[in-house]
């Protein structure tokens, strides 16, 4: 599998970097009555930890929970990029074309594989339209 050249990753990396801050910024304004949460979003350590799922299934504020869904989608793609398997599909393990990834950086599938995720996952309308 050809990995990207870089010059895309540095790219997609400084996109990603933005995007997290602004985020941080929406969740931080949107949770100034909920310290606690913005502190964990803030925070938590690890992405993929405990915290971070409960944070997103238990907030009442929708907003709130869509940033940090896609919060928590950034922190795997710079995972992904760190250890190299940054834009392969998850899926079909093929290459997930440049210009989707530019588009959206967070992306873990092909165009093909994410139409049959939706599918197959009517109810899972919550973050990222992808
Ligand atoms: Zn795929």
């Amino acid at each position: 599998m050809d990995s990207l050249p870089q010059e895309d990753l540095d790219k997609i990396s400084a996109l990603l970097d933005q995007r997290e801050k602004d985020l941080l910024v929406d969740i931080n304004r949107e949770a100034n009555q909920r310290d606690d949460y913005a502190q964990l979003a803030t925070e938590a350590p690890d992405p993929g930890d405990s915290a971070f799922a409960d944070l997103s299934t238990d907030l009442d504020n929708a907003a709130i929970g869509r940033d940090v869904v896609e919060l928590r989608a950034i922190r795997r793609a710079k995972e992904h990029i760190e250890n190299g398997s940054y834009g392969t599909c998850m899926d079909c393990s093929e290459a997930i074309p440049i210009e989707r990834l530019m588009a959206q950086p967070i992306a873990e599938r092909c165009a093909r594989c994410q139409q049959i995720f939706e599918k197959s996952h009517p109810a899972s309308g919550r973050g990222a339209s992808l």
